[in-house]
């Protein structure tokens, strides 16, 4: 029988061979690796359910109906964005495989199609983004452009209690070690000066009250933080890794 999972063998040796007129090439010491998965952890569904966005998980049934819907797999062809997948993988505890799409994870733009046609009432996207915080908290997870333009949008914000579009491009470019042709610069310019967004730094919009209020997000977002990585070790530091 033809094996069809490719991803199974593993080809130790190639080699073109021919014995007194005989063709004898092919793959020497092929075999096949185990299908059977030992290293599951199922700590990590656990940790999952425990969080408020996350309590929905263990209804999945795995139909793949938020797969077949979801704009990032169908209409932008990103095959591996596979929500459906990526529930199973935290349900059964296979972190290491879930740990390769750490990054492709984040790519989820919140369009919530997946929620509004889940038959099962999975939060499929506030369980996806569970379990990108769960692959970011327990390590390994490489910082993703997606992460960073989060974290210069939250600092940006938090700053004045609006944003400064201006600024918030400035870093975000400063980030990924870009720089902008002049010209293009210029013409984004000119938009933000006729929607009257220029105003940046010290001539940036301010939330009144910001100051107070902007402390009080800022304390919300370190206990939210800090909540997290204590229910982590509660977990067990789930997957060996430390939170
Ligand atoms: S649509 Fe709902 S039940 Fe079906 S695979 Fe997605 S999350 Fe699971
Ligand atoms: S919310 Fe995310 S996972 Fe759900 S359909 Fe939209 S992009 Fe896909």
């Amino acid at each position: 029988m033809p094996i069809v999972e490719k991803s199974l063998v593993t080809v130790d040796r190639s080699e073109r061979l021919e014995i007194e007129g005989i063709d004898v090439s092919g793959d020497w010491n092929t075999f096949l690796r185990s299908r059977v998965q030992t290293d599951l952890d199922v700590r990590i569904v656990d940790w999952i359910r425990s969080q408020p966005q996350g309590d929905t998980i263990s209804r999945c049934w795995q139909c793949g109906t938020c797969t077949a819907g979801c704009c990032l797999h169908t209409d932008y062809g990103l095959s591996e964005f596979n929500p459906r997948y990526f529930i199973y993988l935290a349900q059964v505890g296979y972190e290491e495989e879930l740990r390769k799409y750490a990054t492709t994870i984040w790519r989820c733009v919140s369009c919530n199609k997946c929620v509004e046609r889940c038959p099962k009432g999975v939060k499929v996207e506030e369980v996806i983004h569970t379990i990108g915080s769960y692959l970011e908290f327990t390590g390994g997870a490489p910082e993703s452009p997606a992460d960073r333009f989060d974290r210069a949008y939250t600092e940006n914000l938090l700053r004045r209690g609006v944003l400064d579009e201006a600024s918030l491009f400035r870093t975000y470019e400063r980030m990924e070690g870009r720089t902008m042709p002049a010209g293009e610069m210029l013409k984004m310019g000119f938009q933000l000066f006729r929607s009257g967004r220029l105003r940046t730094g010290p001539l940036a919009h301010r939330t009144r009250g910001w100051r107070r209020f902007g402390n009080v997000l800022r304390e919300k977002l370190k206990e939210d933080e800090r909540c997290r990585r204590a229910s982590l070790s509660a977990a067990g530091g789930t997957g060996g890794h430390s939170p």
